[in-house]
C-alpha cells in the first residue's frame, strides 16, 4: 500500500493510458500510471501505417516513443493489475502486488481482447496470415483470397474493407443468416467491386480449424445442418467477431453497455463523478490507436477539469 493521493490514476499502459499520463503530468497532476503489461495490443502488432506522422513503424518501437515521450514527464508507474476499485470521496484501487492506491480521480484505459475462435491453428498461425483487424491488416492481402469470420457489423466493414483489395472474399459465419446493420449489407451486395471480386458466404457453417503449417492455407468447415465438413482454400483470414473490453474490474461501479464497453459521454466521462475512461474500453467507435490515444488526452483534460472545479 502507498500512502500517496494521487490526483489522478490511470489504469492502462496502452496508448490511451500514454496520452493520458502525458497530457496529466504536463497539468502538472500527481500522477500514477498502473499497468498489467506495458504497450497494450501494440504488442501483439507488428509494423504501424496509420498513425499520423509516423509511417511505417513497428509496434515495438512506437511504444518505445510512447514510453520515452511519457517518461519525460515522470508520471509514477506501478507495473501491476488493478482487481476492483472502490468509491467514497477518492477512489481505492486494490491492486494485486502492491495493495491499496488512492486517487482523486481515475481514468480507465484498460483496452480489449480480440474474441478468439478458439479452434486449432488459430493460435499457431496468428501473425502467419490470420488476423484481428481488417482496418489494419487488410493492405497486406493486395489480391489475396482472403476468408473474413464474423457475420456483424465488424466483419461487414472487415469485407466493405476488402472489396477494392481480394481477389476473392469468403464470410463465414455460424449463425443462419448475417446479423450487419442492413445498410451494411447492401453497401456489400450493391459494391461495383463485386464485378471483380468473388464473394463466397457460408453462412450456418462452424469453423472446424484453420489450416496452413507455417502460414494460413485455408480454412475447415462443417455445415451445421446437414453435417458436412469441407475444405476451402484462403491465404488470409480475418477473425472479426468482436472485442472483449477489460473492464470487469470496475463494472459494479461505472455504467457499462451490453457489450461490456464503459459508457462515456463526448468529454470522455463516465456516469460516476471523477471517473473517465479512454480507447478500446469504452463505447467510442472505431478501436484504433490515434483514436484510443486522442481520448486518452480527452480523459486527462476533463479529469483535470474536474479538479480544478473542485
Ligand atoms: C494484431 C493487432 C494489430 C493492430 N493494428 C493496428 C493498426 O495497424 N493501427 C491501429 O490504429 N490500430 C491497430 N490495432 C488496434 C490498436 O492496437 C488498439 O486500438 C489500441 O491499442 C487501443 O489502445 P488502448 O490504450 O485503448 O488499449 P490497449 O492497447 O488494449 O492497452 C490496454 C492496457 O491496459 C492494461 N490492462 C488491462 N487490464 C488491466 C488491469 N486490470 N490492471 C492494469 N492494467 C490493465 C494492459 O496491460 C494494457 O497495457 C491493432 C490491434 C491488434 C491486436
Amino acid at each position: 500500500m502507498t500512502n500517496e493521493l494521487y490526483d489522478v490514476a490511470i489504469v492502462g499502459g496502452g496508448p490511451a493510458a500514454h496520452s493520458a499520463a502525458l497530457y496529466a503530468r504536463r497539468k502538472e497532476l500527481k500522477t500514477a500510471m498502473v499497468a498489467k503489461e506495458e504497450g497494450g495490443q501494440l504488442l501483439y502488432s507488428s509494423e504501424i501505417d496509420n498513425y499520423l506522422g509516423i509511417p511505417d513503424v513497428e509496434a515495438f518501437d512506437l511504444v518505445k516513443k510512447f514510453r520515452e515521450h511519457v517518461d519525460k514527464y515522470e508520471p509514477e508507474k506501478y507495473e501491476d493489475e488493478v482487481l476492483d476499485v472502490e468509491k467514497d470521496e477518492n477512489f481505492h484501487l486494490n491492486l494485486n502486488k502492491e495493495g491499496e492506491l488512492r486517487s482523486k480521480t481515475l481514468i480507465v484505459a484498460t483496452g480489449a481482447k480480440w474474441r478468439k475462435l478458439d479452434v486449432p491453428g488459430e493460435k499457431e498461425l496468428s501473425g502467419k496470415g490470420l488476423s484481428y483487424c481488417t482496418t489494419c491488416d487488410g493492405p497486406l492481402f493486395a489480391g489475396a483470397d482472403v476468408a473474413v469470420i464474423g457475420g456483424g457489423n465488424s466483419a461487414f466493414e472487415g469485407v466493405i474493407d476488402l472489396l477494392p483489395i481480394a481477389n476473392r472474399i469468403v464470410n463465414v459465419d455460424i449463425a443462419p443468416e448475417p446479423i450487419a446493420d442492413p445498410v451494411l449489407q447492401k453497401h456489400v451486395k450493391n459494391s461495383d467491386h463485386l464485378d471483380d471480386v468473388e464473394l463466397e458466404s457460408y453462412y450456418g457453417h462452424e469453423i472446424l480449424e484453420i489450416l496452413g503449417d507455417d502460414m494460413v492455407t485455408g480454412l475447415r468447415l462443417k455445415d451445421k445442418e446437414s453435417g458436412e465438413e469441407k475444405e476451402v482454400e484462403v491465404e488470409g483470414v480475418f477473425v472479426e467477431i468482436g472485442l472483449i473490453p477489460n473492464s470487469s474490474f470496475v463494472d459494479d461501479l461505472v455504467e457499462t453497455n451490453d457489450a461490456g464497453e464503459i459508457v462515456v459521454d463526448c468529454d470522455s466521462k463516465t456516469n460516476v463523478e471523477g471517473l473517465y475512461a479512454a480507447g478500446d474500453v469504452t463505447n467510442v467507435p472505431e478501436k484504433q490507436i490515434i483514436i484510443a490515444a486522442g481520448e486518452g488526452a480527452k480523459a486527462a483534460l476533463g479529469a483535470y477539469s474536474y479538479l480544478i472545479h473542485q
